[in-house]
């Protein structure tokens, strides 16, 4: 099962992404969390990615794509994998088509939680991770059971830098320009699936659970 999962920032990916992964038994395979694995590590990677990701711009295309396609050559993505947050350009979306092609692999699903702009700020700057295991929570929607520990592995929480009102502007104008002329690019390869983020986080991950199931 090959998916990807799409929206702009903030929208839940990651929260339905680690739902969905256990249910499938497929590996989650986040560029943003490969970027920020590189820098937490000090890598030539994650001090390439970092000013980029500071301000809210995209990582170049040629930084991205060759970890991408590095990552999906794996064994364990012969089965399936849950792809979120790649592509984010349509540069990205053809080296992707390309990559899947060589692996002899295809797309079963591309769904994009839709999620109105207004609401997508106020979601990021509440979001909090935890620093051991990388469960996401946020503040008012979905906060821990005692703020700012982990509900799952008693990990403490933190705010990413660049979920800031400021550096979320960018990051939305980015998605406009960049990553939603892929909502064509997918709806012409006839995989694709729009998903209400609005709802509660256990109706998105049934909505998703049942568009993968159809
Ligand atoms: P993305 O990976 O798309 O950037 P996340 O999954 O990290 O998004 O979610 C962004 C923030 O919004 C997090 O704080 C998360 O807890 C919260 N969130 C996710 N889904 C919903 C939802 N359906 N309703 C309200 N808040 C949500
Ligand atoms: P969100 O879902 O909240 O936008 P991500 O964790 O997916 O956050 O991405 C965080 C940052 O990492 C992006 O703002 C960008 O700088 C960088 N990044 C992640 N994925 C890509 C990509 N496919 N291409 C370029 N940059 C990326
Ligand atoms: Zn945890």
């Amino acid at each position: 099962m090959h998916i990807l999962l799409m929206g702009p920032p903030g929208a839940g990916k990651g929260t339905q992404a680690a739902e969905l992964k256990e249910r499938f038994n497929i590996p989650h395979i986040s560029t943003g969390d490969m970027f920020r694995a590189a820098i937490k590590e000090g890598t030539e990677l994650g001090k390439r990615a970092k000013a980029f990701m500071d301000e809210g711009k995209l990582v170049p295309d040629e930084v991205t794509i060759g970890i991408v396609a590095e990552r999906l050559a794996k064994d364990d993505c012969k089965k399936g994998f849950l792809l979120d947050g790649f592509p984010r350009t349509v540069e990205q979306a053809d080296a992707l088509t390309g990559i899947l092609d060589k692996l002899g692999l295809k797309l079963k699903a591309v769904l994009n939680i839709s999620v109105p702009k207004e609401d997508l700020i106020e979601r990021a700057v509440g979001r909090r991770i935890c620093k051991k295991c990388g469960a996401t929570y946020h503040t008012k929607f979905n906060p821990p059971k005692q703020e700012g520990i982990c509900d799952a592995c008693g990990g403490e929480l933190y705010q990413r830098a660049d979920d800031t009102a400021e550096t979320m502007t960018n990051r939305l104008s980015v998605y406009e320009e960049s990553t939603k002329p892929l909502i064509d690019y997918y709806k012409k390869a006839g995989v694709y699936t729009e998903i209400d983020g609005r709802q509660p986080i256990d109706k998105v991950t049934a909505d998703l659970v049942a568009t993968l199931q159809a």
